[in-house]
């Protein structure tokens, strides 16, 4: 569940305050300053709730149920409960930022619906404690309105905490340890504009609502006093008009005497049943145009003359009514009220004795009017009353419920009862809240000119019905206001949630591999933060610029290093000594370094060849292996060759790496070594004398046997006996000389090596072969220099080399059994002098090549070749520490001598 066990002293003194202050507010009554809740000012304070780990608002949560019974109970009044409700409605908040686990979800999920049963639990509350539907919801909205009100300033406060660079903050910060995201700040904006509306409606709502609900009760007022009013003139005029008529007529008939009394019953006839009310008989006087004047008793004639005249004075048409006072004889005023006669009709003039009989006169059949339509009287102010309720006509024992204005009182009737919860200006209307008005000024101005006492009436009116409906406009508006601001957060949520979170995801993704790079991360890790789906804020966005600048430059930077290491790569396998192939998966060969060029030569066919090899290797599993080449143009080449699985960029397989190493050199090297042994144990052994001995020794016999056969026939003269000798005597030395070379074998290297003419040993092999070549139709060219290659060696071992590879060559164009070319070169390469011997005679088969030099290795039949002419050659080059190796060219074989130029300094090889 995440719960944080460790508490700082920080934590401690948060919760300690917000704990005390949430106290405080729970025990405070509901006081308002300037119009608002005292705890919305105290909202800073409640927020310290955003600053404390999880377990301690499980423990704000608790206290928060525990106000709600409360509450509920009746035993507490709103305010703190309220800012309780606030505070958990931050902690859910601040949890559904960090919901890490299914545990967090539920937990929030809990404190939700306990945030939610709040208001509801409220909403019950008030309900049953007798307030009406609307006006319990309109409490339990309050709340909540006072809660978002306060939630959203908190949200504020910590977003501008977390966005902010200051100092001052940055300790807030760390505790705070939160970043918005963009989402959050765009809801934040939405919800703060529509908050804004939703509290600015409300509040005026609030201000106002007082005022506009009075303002409708007075229009409705006066809309009831109107017709009183107007109909109170209209009886007045039509019944002095009446009276007018009546008393012309009965002037004309002659009858004056009895107007009078007969006009008292004419005006007052239809007042016959409230008589008793009146003070005193009312006084009536008639005045003809002519000055006749006819009053009752009570009425002084110049007193109704005065009045008269003053009345025409004032109004410019007959036919007016006016209310107007007159000073009888008795010094006291009295209310009148005159008709103006016209058309030769008598004006009427009637004297009340006092205010109040002037009321019933006037308003009596109004008043009965208004009764039967209201079921209810017009209420009247006691005149002179010096109390309030006195002169609003108010039951004296009415519960006041605000100080009376100078035109309107709120009250309630003595037997209700009065129950003092939640907001003051809510408390003020119940079911049985009256007001009483005064008529308003306009119709006290318009009709104080023709009826008395006009301003003495006061209307009442139930309050109820008004603020009913008021309570119900103001809750469908917050609820509406409500629905909307739910479905733009979600709405803005969705939108910019979908927006807003590739970025969020974009940035994290840098962010996290920028971390790798650094080291900070290892590669799974990295993948894991990959993994993370979360909202962007705007540091995500300044994390994506940084991080894919870094990107941008590490890619420029790692492609610049990667293209210098594959040339440098490339380079180097290109030049590497061992032979390197590529092949790709569909068996083409896609790279050839030098190396295996020199070992395949041009052949694009020994190329195929290995590459089909070296699959062939693969496929049964065999990584290392010898192998020989054959090459069409020269000697097969013995390889050593190592195959690799190549990959392609995306690390799968993809063809094969070769690696070839030419062993031909090694293998000759190791074969030149025995060779060398052998040849030692060779110069050991005088039985290979015999074949070299076995010419001369022919020469002897047949020369000697010649001049026996000449000296018995005694054909022999002594010219041709010399002759003999003379053959018999250098066939001797050539027999001396050969044991002498034989003799050589067993001297040490260098020694007897002298300063020898190449050109001439060559002058001399050939003086010696070329007529035998002649005879089997094999021409001899000697094309080296006669002087000017002078080497160190012995002559005549060289001049027996020459002989035996003449010989061979000779042999290998009889074989063809057609005539040939054997032709001897010589040339300088650096400080060896090569000396090449080229014959026609077909080459040497692949199979014999590494051989040739070998002891005892011949093709010829038995008794033929002995197979020792090579490798004495080879003895003797190697003597003169030179070399010889045979290879085959166009026709034929060509060996070569490679021998030292005179002059240098010898190594013993
Ligand atoms: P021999 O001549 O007695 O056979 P060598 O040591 O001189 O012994 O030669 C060895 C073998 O090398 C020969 O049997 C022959 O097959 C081969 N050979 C030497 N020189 C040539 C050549 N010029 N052309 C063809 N084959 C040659």
């Amino acid at each position: 569940m995440g719960l944080s066990f460790h508490v700082t002293k920080l934590e401690v003194i948060t919760v300690a305050v917000g704990f005390a202050l949430t106290c405080l507010l729970a025990v405070l009554p509901p006081l308002e300053v300037a119009g608002l809740p005292l705890y919305f000012y105290l909202t800073p304070a409640l927020m310290i709730s955003y600053f404390v780990p999880v377990w301690l608002y499980a423990i704000g949560l608790l206290c928060a149920v525990f106000f709600g019974v409360l509450v509920v109970g009746g035993m507490t009044i709103a305010a703190g409960p309220e800012s309780l409700v606030s505070g958990i409605l931050l902690m859910s908040l601040i949890l559904l930022r960090n919901l890490t686990s299914r545990a967090d979800t539920i937990f929030i999920t809990v404190l939700l619906l306990c945030v939610m049963a709040f208001p509801l639990s409220a909403f019950l509350n008030f309900y049953w404690s007798g307030y009406a539907l609307p006006q319990a919801t309109l409490l339990a909205s309050n709340y909540v309105v006072a809660c978002l009100v306060s939630l959203l300033l908190a949200e504020v406060f910590v977003i501008i905490i977390a966005l902010s660079d200051w100092r001052v903050l940055s300790v807030l910060r760390k505790t705070l340890n939160f970043r918005p995201s963009l989402v959050q700040v765009i809801e934040v904006i939405v919800t703060i504009a529509v908050a804004a509306s939703l509290t600015v409606t409300l509040v005026m709502f609030w201000r106002d609502g007082d005022a506009s609900l009075k303002s409708q009760v007075r229009t409705a007022a006066n809309a009831r006093l109107a017709p009183v009013y107007a109909s109170a003139e209209a009886t007045m005029i039509e019944r002095l008009t009446q009276v007018s008529a009546a008393t012309a007529s009965m002037r004309e008939i002659g009858i004056e005497s009895k107007i009078i009394p007969g006009m008292g019953r004419l005006l007052s006839h239809d007042l016959a049943p409230n008589w008793a009310d009146f003070e005193r008989p009312l006084d009536y006087a008639v005045i003809f145009d002519d000055d006749l004047t006819f009053a009752t008793p009570g009425l002084p004639v110049e007193v109704v003359t005065k009045a008269i005249a003053f009345a025409s004075a004032q109004s410019t048409s007959k036919n007016t009514l006016r209310a107007m006072h007159v000073r009888l004889p008795d010094g006291q005023k009295y209310p009148v009220s005159v008709l103006l006669g016209q058309n030769g009709k008598p004006s009427i003039l009637v004297l009340y004795h006092s205010l109040n009989d002037a009321l019933l006169f006037q308003f009596g059949l109004a008043r009965l009017g208004y009764r039967e339509m209201y079921g209810d009287t017009l209420s009247l102010a006691t005149p002179n009353a010096t109390d309030t309720l006195g002169q609003f006509g108010v039951p004296s024992d009415a519960q006041i419920l605000s100080q009376p204005n100078f035109d309107q009182i709120n009250w309630l009737p003595a037997s209700s009862e009065l129950t003092q919860r939640g907001r003051v200006f809510v408390s003020r209307a119940t079911v049985d809240t009256y007001l009483t008005l005064t008529p308003s000024s306009e119709y006290i101005t318009r009709f104080s000119h023709t009826l008395h006492g006009v301003e003495s009436f006061r209307v009442t009116l139930p309050y109820w019905p008004y603020f009913i409906d008021f309570s119900e406009a103001v809750t469908f508006s917050v609820m509406v206001t409500f629905a909307s601001l739910m479905i733009l957060l979600l709405g803005a949520r969705i939108i910019f949630g979908r927006l807003v979170s590739p970025l969020a995801e974009l940035a994290r993704m840098f962010e996290s591999w920028r971390h790798f790079r650094n080291g900070e991360l290892n590669s799974s890790s990295a993948l894991q933060a990959l993994d993370f789906r979360g909202l962007s804020s705007l540091s995500d966005i300044h994390a994506l610029q940084t991080g894919f600048r870094s990107l941008a430059q590490n890619v420029t930077y790692g492609e610049r290093r990667l293209s210098t290491i594959a040339a440098n790569y490339d380079a180097l396998l290109r030049s590497l000594p061992l032979g390197v192939l590529a092949i790709d998966g569909s068996s083409q060969i896609t790279f050839l370094n030098d190396a295996i060029g020199d070992i395949i030569g041009q052949g694009q066919d020994a190329a195929v060849r290995l590459a089909a090899k070296a699959s062939d290797m693969l496929s049964t599993g065999v990584s290392v292996q010898e192998w020989q080449l054959t090459l069409e143009d020269s000697p097969p080449k013995n390889l050593l060759l190592v195959v690799n699985l190549r990959l392609d960029d995306r690390g799968r397989e993809s063809g094969l790496w070769v690696i070839a190493t030419d062993l031909t050199g090694q293998k000759q090297t190791s074969a030149q070594l025995i060779q060398a042994a052998k040849l030692a144990t060779l110069g050991e052994m005088s039985t290979g004398m015999a074949h070299e001995l076995n010419q001369p020794l022919n020469v002897i016999s047949l020369a000697s046997s010649n001049l026996r056969f000449s000296i018995k026939k005694d054909k022999a003269t002594s010219e041709k006996t010399l002759l003999k000798l003379d053959r018999i005597d250098s066939a001797v030395q050539r027999a001396a000389s050969i044991i002498d070379h034989m003799r050589a074998y067993g001297r040490l290297a260098g020694e007897n090596l002298t300063e020898i003419n190449v050109g001439e040993v060559c002058i001399g092999a050939c003086n010696l072969l070329e007529q035998q070549l002649k005879l089997v139709n094999i021409a001899l060219v000697n094309g080296v220099p006669d002087a000017g290659l002078q080497v160190t060696g012995n002559a005549i071992q060289l001049e027996q080399v020459l002989i035996n590879l003449i010989n061979n060559a000779k042999d290998a164009i009889k074989d063809g059994g057609s005539e040939g070319v054997i032709k001897l070169d010589a040339e300088l390469s650096g400080d060896m002098v090569l000396l090449k011997v080229t014959d026609s005679g077909g080459g040497i088969p692949n199979h014999v090549l590494p051989h040739i030099f070998e002891p005892f290795f011949t093709t010829k039949p038995v008794g033929k070749g002995t197979g020792l002419g090579g490798s004495i050659s080879y003895g003797i080059v190697r003597e003169m520490h030179g070399d010889i190796w045979a290879e085959n060219v166009s026709g034929g074989a060509q060996i070569t001598i490679s021998l030292p130029l005179a002059g240098q300094e010898l190594s013993t090889k």
